[in-house]
């Protein structure tokens, strides 16, 4: 009888009352050779304290560009089942909305043809599908393409749009995630599909400024949602949370990012100064019955945000304050495609888009794709020593900007 595989280390991993991905291959290794030696090259890696990949690239199917992720381990003779190893990625659907009959299905289909382990979802938002030989690809992917399943981007192209479930499911959307991704994914399927860029660019929609997708901190592009008037008041409900034992003042007003809310505790009554909101958020979900977002309602563009590659980590910028976003984003398109024009042109190998602006200054990036700078793309007054304006400037920006004086319901 073959003897059972022994991961110590692993095995601290299932200690405690949280789900543990151990315990998940330990099941699927059951039914597969490669989850087993799955285990086995973990544990080998937490002895070692070094991983046992080797760097992939890309290996190809025919009928898709954006290659599929090559992985191979360096310990092929003691882990045989894992000389190749490779990681699909299949789009999700807008909002990671399944039937169970698609999970399923996804599953089936990947049972057969690779290790079984999934991750559900993977940064990039796709489905992530880990394990299979080079042999097993093509037929994966035609099986995939059958059943209505679409690759998930990788490589130097657009990878999959991702959005959080927005109207699906929150009353704090300020546009239609779902619908825009929806939208995006079938404008630009040849983006998706072929490798055209200097390297990958995201595309990551939330409905609100709780970014629920956490676009300002992956995206390259980050769509967030937002309102251009000013939050509104329900003062009755303001005092029924103070009756309720709320504490405003401190859980409220202090922590405004911009001390825009003034609670006054004789009269009970909450106000903003409407001006000085920088809609983040906060009020809103601590008095959610009290407090509402602005009834003109789109969202701001920023740019550039990544993890560590040529350069360090990145949050992305504000581009476009706010943009209206309804089918079929015309506005949005023409800016974008005005992007990747110049990135394309511009951007070395390997060159992210927040890297290039990075190298060559937001102003050149500004003047490219035609956009005014404003007031709202830096963090405070002379945070940001690269962009001036003239005082009849500022006053003419404060004019266009400037929302109601009060919030009042
Ligand atoms: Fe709701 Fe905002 Fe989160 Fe989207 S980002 S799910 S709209 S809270
Ligand atoms: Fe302050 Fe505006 Fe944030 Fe409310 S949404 S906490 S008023 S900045």
């Amino acid at each position: 009888m073959e003897e059972e595989r022994k991961t110590p280390r692993l095995d601290e991993l299932e200690r405690g009352p949280w789900p543990s991905f151990v315990t998940e291959i330990k099941r699927a290794a059951v039914k597969s050779e490669a989850a087993d030696d799955l285990l086995g090259l973990l544990e080998k890696s937490y002895e070692d304290k070094v991983g046992h990949w080797k760097h992939g690239g890309i290996v190809g199917v025919k009928g898709y560009g954006g290659g599929v992720i090559g992985r191979y381990t360096d310990m092929p003779e003691e882990f045989p089942h894992l000389r190749e190893f490779h990681t699909m990625r299949l789009n999700q659907p807008s909002g990671w909305f399944y039937t169970s009959e698609a999970l399923r299905k996804i599953c089936d289909i990947w049972e057969k043809h690779g290790s079984g382990l999934t991750n559900f979802h993977g940064s990039t938002g796709d489905v992530i599908l880990l394990g299979t030989t080079t042999s097993e690809l093509q037929p994966t992917f035609d099986e995939f393409s059958d059943a209505g399943f679409d690759l998930g981007g990788s490589g130097s192209d657009l990878r999959s749009p991702s959005c959080c479930v927005g109207p699906g499911r929150c009353e704090f959307a300020c546009y239609d995630t779902l619908d825009m991704c929806f939208d995006l994914t079938n404008e630009y399927q040849d983006e998706l599909h072929r490798p055209m860029w200097p390297y990958k660019f995201k595309i990551k929609m939330s409905g609100c400024a709780n970014d629920c997708v956490a676009a300002i901190a992956r995206a390259d592009l980050s769509v967030i949602g937002t309102w251009r008037d000013c939050i509104r008041i329900d003062q009755d409900e303001v005092k029924a949370y103070a009756a309720g034992g709320l504490d405003i003042q401190t859980a409220v007003c202090d922590k405004c990012p911009t001390r825009a809310l003034h609670f006054n505790a004789r009269s009970g009554e909450l106000s903003v100064d409407g001006e000085d909101c920088s809609r983040c958020m906060h009020c809103v979900n601590v008095m959610t019955k009290a407090i509402r977002q602005g009834r003109e309602k789109g969202a701001t563009l920023l740019i550039g945000a990544k993890s560590t590659i040529v350069k360090s980590a990145f949050l992305s910028w504000v581009v476009v304050p706010f943009m209206k976003l309804e089918s079929p984003y015309t506005e949005f398109k023409e800016l974008l495609s005005r992007i990747w024009d110049w990135w394309d042109e511009n951007g070395k190998t390997r060159e992210r888009i927040g890297e290039l602006i990075y190298r060559v200054g937001m102003g050149e990036f500004l003047r490219a794709v035609g956009l005014p700078p404003v007031p709202q793309m830096v963090f405070r007054p002379r945070a940001n020593p690269y962009v001036f304006w003239p005082e009849d400037e500022i006053v003419k920006q404060e004019q266009q900007a400037a929302p109601p004086e009060s919030g009042q319901e």
